[in-house]
């Protein structure tokens, strides 16, 4: 399946307590369309202005993304200027320049209207709708925000949501959504309002989705190198609908496949400023580094041989002998005939 992205690309300048990257290429579709394409056909609606250094997006034409759909007009391209502490799961936004995205109002080439697998990536609710109005007849629409979007236009905001399938933001965003510092009970009020599932980005500590099917926490891979947080969240995106429209399955089970391929997008995106490490990333990489992940969070079950080694019977006499079996964490007895 083919999949459609509207968001920003951008030009970021980003500090972190490793260093500061200025007027890199950053932008929600950018980051998302260079994770997805790794397993999915990938076409981006998006403006940028004049002074926007296109040769920066070739690595993305060598991977087949369609950029028919990235207009470029008079003006300055899209900004975004933030910062992170030491904890880095929370980027502060210290400047937004919306620019050429001010005006645009998207034209989906032909060709687009027919994407199954939609995602409105962060940028403003409306034109995330006009988007989707042109669309024929997607069989999965995904979507993300943020703060600037809830806080500054919450009502286009809800209008979008409802025509949303699943949602992926992260948990700040989930609290300041819903109004609410409980985030399960957040994620209850959420997905009163249209979409069916919902996953929760949780930085270094890892993701949990929401849905029908029941909850799902997946671990984020410790990491010895984190230079810049910038693009997990899209790269995570990119990661699970990339994975989702490749495998034609949206059951419970592959989902949950799928938070762990963004899990493991975003683990790469992290490592390096601005594109850089998925820029250069390559299939044997992210093979290994789900292998990983499968270890990471792999548990035998507390019943079984536990049960088997530690059944004993005490007690003496007719009647009064007892069957004690452990279960890993819990001890059942039962009284017991000779
Ligand atoms: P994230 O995955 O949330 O870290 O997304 C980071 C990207 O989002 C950056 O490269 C920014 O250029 C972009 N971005 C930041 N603020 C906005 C906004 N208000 N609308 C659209 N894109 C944004």
């Amino acid at each position: 399946m083919e999949i459609l992205v509207v968001g920003s690309v951008a030009l970021d300048t980003v500090t972190t307590p490793f260093g500061e990257a200025r007027e890199v290429l950053g932008g929600s579709a950018t980051y998302f369309a260079s994770s997805a394409s790794f397993f999915a056909p990938v076409s981006v609606v998006a403006v940028v202005g004049e002074d926007f250094p296109m040769e920066a997006l070739e690595f993305l034409r060598r991977r087949e993304v369609d950029l028919t759909g990235l207009e470029r007009r008079p003006g300055r391209t899209f900004r975004w200027r933030g910062e992170y502490g030491f904890a880095l799961n929370e980027a502060k936004t210290l400047e937004t320049q919306l620019n050429v995205f001010a005006e645009f109002h998207p034209r989906l080439p032909e060709r687009y209207r027919e994407r199954e697998v939609v995602f409105l990536a962060n940028i403003d609710p409306d034109l995330q709708r006009e988007v989707l109005t042109q669309v024929l007849s997607p069989r999965l629409v995904a979507a993300d925000t943020m703060n600037f979007w809830i806080q500054g236009k919450p009502e286009a905001l809800r209008q979008t949501l409802k025509q949303v399938q699943i949602l992926i933001i992260n948990d700040a965003e989930a609290r300041m959504l819903a109004q609410e510092p409980n985030l399960v009970r957040a994620a209850k009020t959420i997905l009163g309002w249209g979409p069916r599932s919902l996953v929760i980005k949780r930085g270094e500590y890892g993701a949990l989705s929401f849905s029908d099917g029941g909850w799902f926490a997946a671990p984020a891979l410790p990491l010895e190198n984190v230079y810049d947080p910038t693009g997990a969240g899209d790269a995570f995106a990119g990661g699970f609908l990339g994975f989702l429209a490749s495998t034609r399955n949206f059951d419970e089970a592959n989902l949950r496949r799928g938070v762990i391929m963004g899990s493991v997008m975003a683990s790469f995106a992290v490592e390096a400023f601005s594109l850089h490490r998925l820029q250069h990333l390559t299939y044997p990489e992210i093979e290994a580094r789900y292998r990983q992940f499968k270890q990471l969070a792999h548990f035998a079950s507390a019943q079984g041989k536990a049960a088997v080694e530690s059944a004993f019977v005490t007690g003496a006499g007719e009647g009064n002998r007892t069957l004690t079996v452990s279960l890993g964490t819990r001890y059942r007895s039962w009284s017991v005939g000779r």
